[in-house]
């Protein structure tokens, strides 16, 4: 509820107003007429608003912090007229069953009115000079100013006015505010992406602090994209922050999707991760994709247009079944990895916005461990039996920096000297391993044989290979989610896999 008025505020009896059995906490803020003002004493204020448009946008206001932050009641009581020092100027009063909701909810209802109701205020200074104010503009004028703001990167040859113009006119849609969402977030908020939206159906968990850097312990219970937008908010006023607290489903992906800029896959399930793959492969948008285990994370940019997308990677599975051994909720993860990675997704972002070369041109899956500071990238050749991008192959190719040592993904080197292992050469359909130029007891089993794959790992020292080496890296990772302590990937391509070429 927002209200206008020129008699004196009561604040008791709004509050009153907003008394309810099933409230614990009432959050008041008083906004009062203080004597000074930009270094220059202030005998009184006179307040002017744009009535009809004030109540509207005041309205508004209310009720979008009703609706984000569910089961709070909002009331905004805004004076005209003249008001003496110490007169009551404004009161907003949140109701809630919490208080951390109603705090929230009145952070944001004070930010928002500064920012946006039409009031203007005309100061009058002893002596009887006076001067109108507008308060709207001098919430983003002055100290907050996007002049200001981005001052720093503007001056980036790379960026300039330009650049800085690209990414106000930029629209993100942020999948997943944890561990990577969180710090992907916070560097498009403070780049100034003029529209983020912040998709997340959960609520903040104790354990999840370690990681997930916008909250903090009072968030515990809040749902996590509420409590992040009203966090990047107070970040940068300058940018609109939008949460959609809620699950991004076939029902609802396209709409959130279309006419992005970027999508940022932060999420930790595949059912998720392969729709927005294809939502973003329908809508021409281009998707910046990251996951992380342990120490270790892997960062794709798929374009739309790319050969090599997600289900070339993943061929001939259906998301569901990939769900159940990728379930990493309750895994161990090392914060400063998902950090990493998410900041990255943010820079891959934001180079994309501004028309600069991406990772790989968008076709190499790069891998980064931080536990011996190793980075690689592998090539992402399309598959021509691809439903969905069906290109021809182009010839993989790694480029790659070798790690001293790698827990998942190790090099040939690496694996001479681990001594005798099994080796798992895991087959597409259509592709044989051939015997001659094939490691030495090499094993054949079929690529999503993963009953088999697990049983032959679980006391074994394991190394898996495939043909181009990017679901074997997948699927090491996915088995020691499951707990498979002894389970490797090999780098990079295995000349000894080939392809049939089926005779017509
Ligand atoms: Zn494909």
């Amino acid at each position: 509820m927002f209200e206008l008025t020129d008699q004196p505020i009561d604040s008791a009896a709004l509050r009153a107003r907003l008394e309810r059995p099933d409230a614990g906490a009432c959050v008041v803020f008083e906004g009062w007429v203080r004597n000074h003002h930009a270094g220059q004493p202030v005998t009184k204020l006179e307040y002017e608003a744009f009535d009809q448009m004030a109540r509207l946008e005041g309205e508004a206001i209310t009720s979008e912090a009703e609706q984000e932050h569910p089961g709070c009641t909002v009331l905004c009581v805004h004076r005209t007229g003249s008001l003496p020092v110490g007169e009551l100027a404004v009161w907003i009063g949140v109701a809630s069953a919490h208080r951390h909701a109603a705090f929230l909810a009145c952070r944001q209802v004070i930010e928002e009115i500064k920012r946006r109701l039409p009031v203007w205020k005309k100061e009058h200074h002893p002596g009887g000079a006076a001067e109108w104010v507008n308060c709207t503009t001098e919430a983003t004028a002055g100290w907050l100013s996007p002049e200001n703001y981005y001052a720093r990167q503007v001056s980036l040859p790379e960026v300039g006015a330009a650049g800085q113009a690209k990414l106000a006119a930029a629209s993100v849609l942020v999948v997943g505010v944890g561990g990577l969402g969180c710090p992907a977030a916070l560097y498009l908020a403070t780049a100034g992406v003029g529209r983020l939206t912040l998709a997340d159906a959960g609520k903040v968990e104790m354990s999840n602090l370690h990681r997930q850097v916008l909250f903090t312990a009072d968030d515990v219970g809040a749902a996590k994209a509420t409590a992040a937008a009203a966090r990047l908010r107070a970040q940068n006023p300058l940018v609109k922050i939008e949460a959609h607290a809620a699950d991004v489903t076939p029902a609802n992906v396209r709409a959130l999707v279309a006419g992005r800029s970027a999508v940022l896959d932060c999420t930790d399930n595949f059912a998720t991760r392969f729709l927005l793959h294809d939502a973003c492969r329908f809508a021409g948008v281009p998707l910046v994709s990251a996951a992380v285990y342990r120490f270790e994370g892997e960062l794709n940019v798929f374009r739309p247009n790319a050969v090599g997308c997600l289900h070339c990677l993943w061929a001939g599975r259906a998301a569901g079944e990939l769900e159940a051994v990728a379930n990493c909720a309750g895994a161990p993860v090392f914060g400063p990895a998902v950090g990493v990675l998410g900041v990255m997704q943010a820079a891959e972002t934001l180079k994309l916005i501004l028309g600069l070369a991406t990772t790989g041109d968008g076709q190499t899956t790069r891998l980064v461990n931080l536990l011996d500071f190793s980075m690689q990238g592998i090539a992402r050749s399309g598959d021509p039996s691809c439903p969905v991008c069906g290109n021809p192959i182009s010839a993989p190719s790694r480029c790659a920096d070798l790690p001293d040592s790698a827990p998942v993904v190790l090099s040939a080197e690496q694996l001479a000297a681990l001594g005798p292992v099994q080796i798992l050469a895991l087959l597409e359909p259509g592709e044989t391993l051939d015997a001659v130029t094939a490691p030495a007891g090499a094993i054949a089993l079929p690529m999503y044989d993963l009953v088999g794959i697990r049983e032959r790992a679980a006391h074994v020292l394991t190394v898996l290979v495939c043909r181009h080496g990017l679901r074997s890296a997948a699927l090491a990772r996915l088995f020691r989610a499951e707990g498979l302590g002894k389970i490797y990937a090999l780098a990079g391509t295995l000349p000894a896999i080939r392809a049939h070429t089926t005779a017509n």
